[in-house]
């Protein structure tokens, strides 16, 4: 062990300790306020309801996004609703239960202090979202309507049809919207974070490109916060937006922040299979719809190639509700995703290379009628008959896994702050709150919580020391900042070599996906990391990035994520080799159950393993740090679901 991590969680009972740390924080007084400045990198669920809220507060706030605008942030594609601990169903919920099966869900590698708080606050979200006009589906008497995800035995998930991302992300741009208007928030569309300042070891400000000019801007702050999102296109493939990228969490990483379980990677299993080798972009189909769908495959290799009608009831593996009988087709993600691939690599697989298994909706559509189907996911068939051109009202969805959501992230304590002082970690691009697997719908309620109400009271604990430290840009960290970036972009664009930014990006996604995804083994990972640091030196040597710094030129901006991509890659393979045992979406091969379930290694791995850079802008091997998790509420278990 190399050195440990203090996550500053607070003393005292699970259920008390958020109510008497907000008590015993310091604060910000009201006339105070508008002399912090505050840079928030993000505008999706997690950074736009931290910019509404702090604007609200009467902080200043600068908020930075690379679309155009801030209602395009990936937090728009979320599909299948939100979790929160309201009981409204009456079927046995409790704050308890939803800590609990986020716990268990996450084979238990997050922590029990956190967890607890964002099911506590888990039910204002939800009222904070009425408030604002989220159109969450009612019943007909005009309660809230309420579907199941996967790894709960309860129905607690809030949704708006398949598009809960999107009417969440609607509210928050209007209170983020009222914050631009009444001038506490300034909002930087198309400007990409670049790199983070460090001034005597505080995070205090940015480097930022205007991508439509290129013009390289500095700004400083009181504090820094990263609402970035996930990494999960190191795969190349996967369902998340294209632009998504690990640039803003690694380049901090570089200065000094910690990168805690980065291979912890989610792998979803529902999404469209891959159609073609020239693909570039996955579709995820929700896993709301495993709520009234049924996952099989044909019991016999033979009858693959049928049509799936012409396939009796007899003659189905519906695998999951065999194997996994109280959960059904609700298993979590990362134990539904592995029986998928099991049943394909016996050779069972539907649809094109043998690659897909069926979704099938039909006996909900007999029971229900379509019209109620339509009506809960009408969406999603939609985006899935575009995709595909089927009708799957008419016949079965085939789906297979996918990278979906990434569980590692910047390293934070219990106040979303990193271990350089000033800077925070919200949302996805945070390690906080999945361990080794997330549940479904509770990204949406991590990044929400997040914003709404924890960074709200832990950011002004560490303002109050700071009141007159904001540095100028004329510090000469800045100016060491700003050149190192000019250097990167000149060094892209000197390259001139013949290989597309695509070819090179393609050939490491499958290279990770292969090695390092749904399942690693030590020999596999060890080769990964022989290859990348090749992959990385054909980049730098036979890229081709066409266009100047000095205009819109979107080339210019991947070829800065790729080549961040193919550094932090090497960090995946690294952790995921250092974790010599399996914890849910990391599944070691060397490490499994005798039923072939992912087999934990409690007394030398419940921890969280953070990484150091080391190496002075080259790369050397990171330095671990451990943070040793600590149940006293639940009880450690080998997960089941059966
Ligand atoms: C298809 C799909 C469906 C999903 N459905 C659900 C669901 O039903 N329920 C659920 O709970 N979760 C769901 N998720 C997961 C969830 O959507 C995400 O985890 C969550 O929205 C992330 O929010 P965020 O605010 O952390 O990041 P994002 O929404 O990704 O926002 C990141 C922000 O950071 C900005 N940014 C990034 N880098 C830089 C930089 N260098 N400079 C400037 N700006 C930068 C971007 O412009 C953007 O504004 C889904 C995910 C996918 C892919």
């Amino acid at each position: 062990m190399i050195g440990t991590l203090d996550a500053k969680i607070p003393p005292g009972p699970l259920d008390q300790k958020w109510r008497n740390h907000r008590d015993h924080s310091r604060l910000v007084s009201p006339n105070n306020r508008r002399k912090f400045e505050i840079i928030i990198v993000g505008s999706g669920l997690a950074g736009g309801s931290a910019a509404a809220t702090l604007g609200e507060l009467g902080y200043q706030v600068k908020c930075f996004c690379y679309q155009d605008s801030a209602r395009r942030a990936h937090s728009i594609a979320a599909q299948g609703g939100i979790n929160a601990a309201k009981n409204y169903q009456n079927d046995g919920d409790s704050v308890y239960r939803l800590f609990y099966d986020t716990i268990k869900g996450g084979d238990f590698r997050s922590r029990e202090a956190n967890v607890y708080r964002l099911a506590e606050v888990s039910s204002n979200i939800i009222d904070q979202c009425v408030a604002q006009g989220v159109p969450f589906a009612r019943e007909y008497s005009g309660l809230l309507a309420n579907r199941s995800f996967g790894g709960a035995q309860v129905s607690r998930t809030f949704y708006a049809r398949g598009q809960t991302g999107q009417q969440l992300l609607l509210g928050c741009y209007q209170a983020l919207c009222r914050q631009i208007a009444a001038g506490t928030v300034e909002m930087f569309p198309q400007t990409e974070m670049l790199d983070l300042v460090i001034v005597d070891g505080h995070a205090k400000g940015i480097i930022s490109r205007d991508l439509v000019s290129g013009k390289i801007d500095n700004y400083a702050a009181d504090a820094v916060v990263l609402a970035t999102g996930g990494y999960g296109n190191v795969f190349y493939l996967s369902t998340n937006a294209r632009g998504c990228n690990v640039t803003a969490t690694y380049r901090a990483y570089k200065k000094g922040a910690l990168f805690a379980n980065p291979c912890f990677t989610q792998i979803h299993p529902t999404c469209i299979p891959v159609s073609g080798e020239h693909q570039s972009k996955l579709t995820l189909m929700s896993e709301s719809l495993r709520n009234d769908g049924r996952v099989w495959v044909p019991k016999r290799k033979e009858d693959c190639d049928k049509a799936p009608a012409e396939i009796p009831e007899t003659e189905r593996d519906y695998y999951l509700e065999r194997k996994y009988p109280s959960y059904g087709n609700l298993a979590p993600r990362d134990i539904s995703s592995r029986a998928a691939k099991e049943v394909c690599d016996e050779g069972r697989g539907v649809g094109p290379g043998g690659r897909g298994v069926y979704l099938d909706l039909a006996d909900a559509i007999k029971r229900l009628g379509e019209q109620t189907i339509c009506e809960r996911y009408g969406n999603l068939f939609e985006i899935y008959e575009k995709i595909t051109g089927e009708n799957a009202y008419k016949m079965p969805m085939r789906i297979y896994p996918a990278i979906h959501y990434t569980m590692g992230g910047l390293w934070v304590d219990y106040n979303l702050m990193s271990n350089l002082p000033g800077l925070y970690v919200i949302g996805e691009a945070n390690f906080s709150d999945h361990g080794a697997n997330r549940l479904g719908a509770s990204a949406l309620m991590q990044g929400l919580a997040d914003g709404y109400f924890i960074l709200p009271y832990t950011l002004p604990n560490y303002l109050a020391g700071q009141l007159s430290k904001r540095p100028s840009t004329d510090h000469p960290e800045f100016k060491k900042a700003e050149s190192d970036v000019r250097a990167k972009i000149d060094n892209l664009l000197k390259v001139n070599g013949k290989r597309s930014l695509d070819s090179i990006h393609r050939e490491l996604g499958a290279l990770l996906w292969e090695k390092c995804g749904m399942l690693r083994n030590k020999k596999g990972l060890q080769e990964a990391l022989t290859k990348i640091p090749e992959l990385r030196s054909e980049f730098w040597n036979n890229v081709r990035v066409p266009g100047d710094d000095e205009d819109f030129n979107q080339s210019l901006e991947r070829a800065g994520r790729v080549a961040d991509f193919l550094e932090f890659a090497e960090l995946m393979c690294t952790d995921a080799l250092a974790r010599d045992e399996s914890c849910g979406a990391h599944f070691r091969e060397e490490h499994q159950t005798s039923e072939g379930e992912a087999l934990r290694d409690d007394e030398n791995f419940a921890d969280v393993f953070a990484w150091e850079f080391q190496g002075n802008g080259e790369i050397a091997e990171p330095k671990l740090y451990r943070e040793p998790l600590h149940f006293e509420t639940v009880h450690l278990t080998q997960r089941s679901y059966k």
